[in-house]
């Protein structure tokens, strides 16, 4: 396995792979590896002849008061988790090599940028429409994968291959929990052991609708006013958003199959965010 930071390396490594016919897998991570992103390189390699994992902790995808600096970083570690899940590079560019060169275009998406995450992280997806979009331009994926657990961001990444043309198949990847359910996340680092056990509260309203609905509850908000009680009950909790919406990330009122339960709460500091696509397991 091969750690890559500059741009043309990468190229030239994919290019060779690309005269061999090789099926380029590509999973796009900010690093701090765990098991769910683990659980995409494991596929991506599973699926394609040549896997690559980016790792970069892009700056314009955080809000001016947002844990950019914060985020955790530990590089050396994410090489061998990757290199033990089957990938065959690590393209880790640093900022200038991605961002240096006083970047005027940016990729953006309307409607579906403007709920959820996209409402309150104002400029969120701007950034990662545009790191996802240099990134395939450089890697050229035959197969990307990303994860289910942030499910806004794999809807609008399908959308924006589509809209632009990118022949490139976005693969959805389930999410990985921890053993009580709690989704993970590289920033679970950030709770503190009373946090950790509040922050199961996310996963247990999921279960605990999921059960509803599939015993005929179809009313969004008799759906949403349950889980907000339910967070309510949990002093260290604040509701960021909790919300039905269609694939196109549009608010509905009658809940059916394909619809997706979202939900972002912050743990005294922390943001953590998860979600159920109605009618799929958890
Ligand atoms: P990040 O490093 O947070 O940008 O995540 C990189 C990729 O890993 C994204 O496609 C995420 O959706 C995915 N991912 C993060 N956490 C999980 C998880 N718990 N289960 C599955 N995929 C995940």
């Amino acid at each position: 396995m091969k750690l890559i930071n500059k741009i043309d390396e990468v190229r030239g490594l994919i290019e060779e792979a690309k005269t061999k016919n090789k099926i380029i897998g590509f999973v796009p991570t900010m690093g701090a590896l765990h098991d769910g992103h683990l659980s995409l390189i494991h596929r991506a390699s599973d699926e394609t002849d040549f896997t690559i994992v980016s790792v970069f902790v892009n700056p314009i995808q955080f809000g001016p008061n947002e844990d950019f600096e914060l985020y955790p970083r530990d590089i050396n570690r994410d090489i061998n988790l990757s290199e033990s899940a089957g990938a065959d590079i690590v393209f880790a560019p640093d900022f200038d090599e991605m961002l240096g060169n006083d970047l005027l275009t940016f990729v953006d998406i309307s409607k579906m940028s403007e709920n959820l995450c996209g409402a309150n992280r104002l400029g969120h997806f701007k950034g990662v429409c545009t790191i996802v979009t240099k990134l395939f331009n450089i890697i050229r994926p035959d197969k990307a994968y990303f994860g289910k657990k942030d499910i806004q961001q794999l809807y609008i990444i399908k959308k924006m291959s589509q809209d632009l043309n990118f022949d490139i198949e976005i693969i959805g990847c389930k999410i990985i929990r921890e053993n009580d359910g709690l989704a993970m996340s590289s920033r679970n680092k950030y709770l503190s052991e009373n946090d950790r056990n509040d922050a199961v509260v996310l996963f247990n309203s999921i279960k605990e609708v999921k059960e509803r609905i599939e015993s005929g509850e179809k009313a969004s908000n008799k759906v949403i006013e349950f889980i907000t009680n339910k967070i309510k009950e949990v002093k260290s909790a604040k509701i960021d958003y909790v919300k039905l919406v269609n694939k196109n990330m549009e608010n509905i009122d009658y809940i059916e199959d394909g619809n997706i339960l979202a939900l972002a709460v912050f743990i005294n500091k922390t943001r953590l965010i998860d979600n159920h696509i109605i009618g799929e397991n958890l």
